[in-house]
């Protein structure tokens, strides 16, 4: 499996980059043992719990950190469970397993489950209380079918899910990095903080097919010239359907910043995934690019309303596309 970037990369290096999928079984360690990159605690006592880099909520069961301890564990599971309620309709149709099991994504008249047999792959879904006028739309001219599945919202604390991203990104930074990032790993220890931000921006792409091969990934890049207008850290997070981006805050490293935004640093992304060396490739685009605002720290509405399923039977071929949620009165 070799993720590839094509956009960009030329103002970026890539220090750090960590995989897993359900192809292989084997189970990836980052961090030496302690003391913890978060909060210094240090004993053998400390470290009891297997905790994952990226959180097993979102299908994550190969990659771990040797240095994070058991009391960060616990406070980040509140930052997991608010990044698992945006992604669960993804793992839904994904069949990502989570904690437990396969989520089911349900609530205002819509559900929507899996129930595979073996390898059979089923998804049912069950809408109720709309006009099907409003969720099928057929364009003869074009052999374009179009079914729309509407999501209910179920509302999550952004500035939590930011806190879940970037504690990944921090966990995979290399030793002699930290000492760039006191400031954001002291916020990632408050639950309650009062930080002021007005944007923590949050670049979201799903992938185009809703059943890709399960992977986690990760890679840190770092900005070339030291005085290029881009941030000097970026974490790039994909799981399964979705992948991320944000930049780490350092301390002091992106001073010199005019206003520049993920939207600018525009960093596409797909994963090539292949066996042996002459076997094919499968290649898996993460498009249909979302900026979000995670800034807030109370309960907001989730990012997309619906989606809709395209069949384009001049093509033969079939595509997913996300719709965010129109802002509206609370
Ligand atoms: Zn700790």
């Amino acid at each position: 499996m070799r993720p590839r970037v094509t956009h960009d990369i030329d103002r970026y290096e890539l220090i750090t980059e960590i995989a897993a999928s359900h192809f292989q079984r084997k189970k990836v360690f980052v961090g030496s043992n302690g003391p913890c990159r978060y909060c210094g605690a240090r004993g053998r006592k400390k470290f009891a719990t297997k905790a994952h880099l990226i959180p097993e909520a979102l299908g994550n069961n190969g990659i771990f950190c040797r240095d994070e301890c058991d009391s960060c564990n616990q406070l980040f599971a509140k930052y997991d469970d608010a990044i698992a309620k945006v992604l669960r309709c993804f793992h839904t149709l994904g069949s990502i397993k989570g904690k437990r099991g396969i989520p089911r994504t349900e609530g205002e008249g819509v559900l929507i489950e899996r129930r595979d047999s073996g390898e059979t792959p089923n998804l049912t879904t069950h809408v109720d209380g709309y006009d099907h006028k409003d969720l099928l739309a057929f364009d003869p001219a074009r052999k374009l079918f179009r079914m729309r599945t509407p999501l209910p919202n179920v509302r999550f604390r952004p500035r939590h899910a930011y806190k879940a991203l970037a504690k990944i990104g921090i966990g995979l930074l290399p030793a002699n990095e930290l000492n760039h990032f006191s400031r954001l790993i002291n916020w990632l220890l408050d639950p309650n903080d009062n930080e002021k931000f007005h944007v923590l921006e949050v670049s979201m792409r799903h992938s185009v097919v809703a059943n890709p091969p399960r992977i986690v990934q990760c890679t840190l890049l770092r900005r070339v010239a030291p005085n290029d207008n881009c941030p000097y850290m970026l974490a790039l997070i994909t799981v399964g359907a979705i992948h991320f981006q944000i930049d780490l805050m350092t301390d002091r490293m992106d001073e010199h910043l005019k206003f520049c935004t993920m939207g600018e640093v525009n960093i596409n992304w797909s994963i090539k995934l292949s066996g042996e060396p002459d076997s094919n490739q499968i290649t898996i685009e993460y498009a249909d690019r979302h900026l979000l605002n995670w800034a807030p720290n109370s309960l907001e509405d989730s990012p997309f309303s619906s989606f809709d399923t395209y069949f384009d039977a001049r093509r033969n071929i079939a595509w997913m596309k996300f719709n965010a949620r129109e802002a509206g009165p609370k």
